[in-house]
């Protein structure tokens, strides 16, 4: 058993958190305040090589594991860039690994290099409004015709589409009345967001204005067989090969969240003098923190745990779960803290601590929602009765 990070990972690390430098919390504060996608960032990112740290060398990724990909993650959140930096470049890093592990070589070769050099900007369609997180339910079609799909139906909270060149989508191919399975019968695509057939909606949100949420409406979109990953009516399964990458890099991000609401709260409490004493000097201030140190760094080994795990092949679904529902609990209740540790000022935006805590709510609820989580683990770990 062996809790140290390489040299290669410290590396990455101190060179990660050395881009984000480069963009303060001033910066995004800024975005948050005008939507603006932080493209300037995730060029940054790319430049440094850091979007494809997980994908094959001979795409001109790194080659690296989800251990080095969620190191990055936490060291982009961590410096203050939160869910804004994160969802920013998360597909990019990992989006798109069922073209890596189901795409014909050709497809990785059209695929991959555009996107680990932020040449082109993926979105991701999963969610529907009418099917939530029953991914069966989807009803989105894609009817076959000859060469080609045509794809009508809707897709909800889609980050990215406004400024999305390609979209990752899962759509029905067979109607679920007609499959052995409800798991069958559904189609993943990676193909070409042509809004002459796709109409776009944002979402104004509570929190990442700068990374969109959008509504999208597709009207007979096609989409050419060679933009088909993989076989028919196997998408669902293709999904969940890489729901676990997807939950440590989403579990490295809340640590990340925590550990730089922690450090505002902490420089905080050291500084600001009330009855003639830092406030950090009363136990009612410190406890909370120190708690939220215990909290962040528990789901930061756990996270570690679960991509060490993927990385040698092992079956790691437990503690991916367990890594992604500790951590947004973790980050969430620091950054709670933060705000509360900052009395009034945790109210206001040059604080920046109110972020923080706008953006924690995000990793509770997607790509998959606690419940569900638990769901997971009480079934497949504890072997409860199926619930839902
Ligand atoms: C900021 C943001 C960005 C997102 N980006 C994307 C994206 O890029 N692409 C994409 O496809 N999706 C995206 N999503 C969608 C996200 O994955 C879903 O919101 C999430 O999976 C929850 O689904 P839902 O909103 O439909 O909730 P619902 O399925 O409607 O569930 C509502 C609540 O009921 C609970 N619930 C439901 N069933 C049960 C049960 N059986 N037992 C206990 N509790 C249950 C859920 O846990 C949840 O708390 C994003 C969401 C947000 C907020």
């Amino acid at each position: 058993m062996d809790f140290q990070l390489t040299e290669q990972q410290e590396t990455i690390v101190t060179a990660v958190a050395k881009i984000c430098a480069a963009f303060d919390d001033a910066y995004w504060l800024d975005r948050d305040t005008t939507g603006e996608f932080p493209q300037d960032f995730a060029q940054a990112m790319a430049d440094g090589g850091w979007l494809g740290i997980a994908m094959p060398e001979e795409y001109g990724g790194a080659g690296l594991g989800i251990t080095e990909a969620a190191l990055m993650m936490r060291t982009v959140s961590e410096s203050g860039a939160c869910m804004s930096g994160a969802s920013a470049i998360h597909l990019n890093i990992f989006g798109l690994n069922p073209v890596v592990v189901f795409g014909t070589p050709e497809q990785k070769q059209r695929m991959l290099p555009p996107i680990i050099q932020a040449k082109e900007r993926a979105c991701f369609g999963v969610t529907e409004p009418d099917a939530g997180l029953n991914t069966t339910k989807i009803s989105t079609f894609a009817k076959h015709t000859g060469q080609s799909y045509v794809v009508n139906g809707k897709k909800i909270w889609t980050s990215t589409a406004q400024v999305a060149t390609k979209i990752l989508l899962i759509a029905r191919t067979t109607p679920v009345e007609q499959c052995a399975k409800p798991t069958d019968g559904l189609t993943l695509f990676y193909t070409d967001f042509d809004r002459n057939y796709v109409e776009v909606r944002e979402i104004e949100k509570m929190g990442r204005k700068c990374v969109d949420s959008n509504q999208v409406f597709f009207d007979s979109l096609p989409i050419p067989e060679e933009d088909r990953i993989g076989e028919e009516g196997k998408g669902f399964y293709y999904l969940l090969h890489g729901l676990n990458p997807e939950r440590v890099l989403g579990a490295a991000a809340c640590v990340g969240i925590g550990r730089a609401a922690l450090r505002k709260a902490t420089d905080y409490a050291k500084e600001r003098i009330v009855f003639d004493r830092p406030i950090g000097q009363n136990q009612g201030i410190q406890h909370p923190l120190a708690e939220n140190w215990c909290e962040i760094e528990a789901a930061n080994l756990m996270t570690l745990k679960a991509a060490n795990l993927y990385d040698a092949g092992k079956p790691c679904g437990e503690y991916a779960n367990a890594a992604k529902f500790l951590a947004a609990a973790a980050g969430f209740k620091t950054a709670t803290q933060a705000v509360m540790t900052h009395g009034g000022m945790g109210y206001a935006k040059e604080f920046h601590v109110e972020r923080y805590f706008r953006e924690s709510i995000v990793p509770r609820i997607a790509p998959v929602s606690e419940q569900l989580i638990l769901c997971h683990i009480a079934e497949r770990v504890l072997g409860l009765p199926k619930s839902y």
